[in-house]
Formats: structure tokens, C-alpha cells, sequence
């Protein structure tokens, strides 16, 4: 069973990120990248099925710029067999990601595609939605387990006030949720035998596939700034301000 792990190159998730003086965008100028923390999780998971013998060969795929090409070393460090980058310098939207994906999957025909549940920087939470609908697949989102037998997967699926058990066949999309794993740290030689493995780049026109956004953002904002909290001296002052100065009862 092959298994194609998208993984995208977003904002590291320890830095305070900022918008740009005219609100168009987040500055990443100059700021720390890394793999999507959620890929992180879904490689993992393909590894650790490669290593169980449930699959044979794990492709890493990424799109958007030149230097995704990083991103793709580690996850082949952490275990991916190859990788391919469908590079272009054309701001990625969801829809998009998930039509070079698919036309990924017709080519390398794998069984499975484990993806991030969602990317932090614009948590939009669509790509592997919209790859099953392009695929006509089954589809089991925020998986906190996944097993593989018998051509069919059998996910634990973390949904709101609790967890939901569901089998699909393969083919099939998964997206992978905080808990299904903790994510190995990539060792100094594998980083270098890395470098080594195979990483394929292709374009979207390559692809056959239009990329260009269809969204507009029109405006970013940080966050309003929390203003300094206030001592009350009893319940009394308290429920008063409640009332007076909030007005919240
Ligand atoms: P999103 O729908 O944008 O929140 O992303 C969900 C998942 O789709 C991510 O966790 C990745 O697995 C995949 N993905 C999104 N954008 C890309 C990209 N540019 N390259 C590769 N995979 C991506």
C-alpha cells in the first residue's frame, strides 16, 4: 500500500506571528518556517505503518514555493521514502492545493492519503474535505487512531463531546488529529541520508491544473489589545461593575 502524506511549509508554531503595516498580510519575512504541526503527526503515522509492514512506500508531497523543498527533507528524515514538490511562487489556496493533490493521487495511484487536519497558518481545515469530493472517496477526519486491514481503515475520530468509531475502504482520505501520535525527532544521520532520497518537482501547469486564487482577503488585523484587568475589593464591588461598568447582567 502506498500512502501520499501532503505536508505544508507554514509560520513555525512558537513564533508570535504579525501582520503587515497595510493589513494584507502576516509578515514571514525573515520569520522561522517549519512543517505544518499537524503533518508532522500525519508522517508519523505513515512511518509507523511502513515499519509495520502495512505499507510499502510513503511519498511526501508539498506545494507552493522553491523552499518547500526543506520541508519535504524532513519528513523524508523522519522516514518518507520520496518526495514530490509541485512548486510554484503563486499564493496556494485550498481549492487548489486539493486539485494538484489530486492529480497527484491519479498518477501515483496510493491507497491512502493522510493529511493535517488543518494547516495553522490560515486554519482553513479544507484540503482533505475537498480531495474526497474531488476523489469521490471516503473521508475520516481529526483521527486520534487509524488501523489499516483488509482494505478497509478503521479511524477513531475526535468529535465534539467525544470520540466516534468509523471504517471506510481504501482508497481513502484521513486527516490527522493532535492525539493520533507524538511525532519522532528526525537523528543526525538520517537527516543526511536524507539528502540522498529522491525529490521529483513538478509544476501545476505540469499538472494540468489552474492554481489561480480565488479568494481575496481583504483586510488582516491583529487581535484587539486586552485591556489591564481591574481589583475589586468584594463580591459587592464586583456585581456592581458587572452591572454598571460592563453591563454584562
Ligand atoms: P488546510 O485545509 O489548508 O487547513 O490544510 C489541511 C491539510 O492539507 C494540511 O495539514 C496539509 O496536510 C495539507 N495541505 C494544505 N496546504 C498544503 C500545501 N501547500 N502543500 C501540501 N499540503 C498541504
Amino acid at each position: 500500500m502506498k500512502i501520499l502524506v501532503p505536508v505544508k511549509r507554514v509560520v513555525d508554531a512558537n513564533v508570535r506571528v504579525r501582520v503587515k503595516a497595510d493589513g494584507s498580510a502576516v509578515d514571514i519575512a525573515n520569520v522561522k518556517m517549519s512543517m505544518n504541526p499537524f503533518d508532522e503527526i500525519s508522517v508519523e503515522e505513515a512511518v509507523r505503518m511502513k515499519e509495520a509492514g502495512v505499507a510499502t512506500e510513503v511519498i511526501a508531497v508539498s506545494c507552493g514555493v522553491h523552499v518547500c523543498q526543506e520541508t519535504l527533507r524532513t519528513a523524508m528524515a523522519v522516514g518518507a521514502d520520496r518526495g514530490v514538490l509541485v512548486e510554484t511562487d503563486v499564493e496556494l489556496q485550498p481549492l487548489a492545493v486539493a486539485k494538484l493533490l489530486k492529480a497527484l493521487v491519479d498518477k501515483e495511484q496510493p491507497q491512502l492519503v493522510l493529511l493535517g487536519k488543518q494547516a495553522i497558518d490560515d486554519d482553513a481545515n479544507q484540503v482533505g474535505q475537498m480531495l474526497a469530493a474531488l476523489l469521490g472517496w471516503p473521508q475520516a477526519t481529526f483521527a486520534s487512531q487509524v488501523t489499516v486491514e483488509s482494505g478497509k481503515a478503521t479511524v477513531t475520530r475526535e468529535i465534539d463531546g467525544g470520540l466516534e468509531t468509523i471504517e471506510v475502504d481504501l482508497p481513502a482520505i484521513v486527516t490527522a488529529d493532535l492525539r493520533l501520535n507524538t511525532p519522532r525527532y528526525a537523528t543526525l544521520p538520517n537527516i543526511m541520508k536524507a539528502k540522498k532520497k529522491t525529490l521529483d518537482v513538478v509544476t501545476p501547469d505540469a499538472l494540468g491544473v489552474d492554481v489561480t486564487p480565488r479568494l481575496t482577503t481583504l483586510k488582516l488585523a491583529e487581535p484587539a489589545k486586552r485591556e489591564a484587568g481591574v481589583r475589586v475589593a468584594d463580591a459587592a464591588e464586583l456585581v456592581s461593575k458587572l452591572k454598571n461598568v460592563a453591563q454584562v447582567i
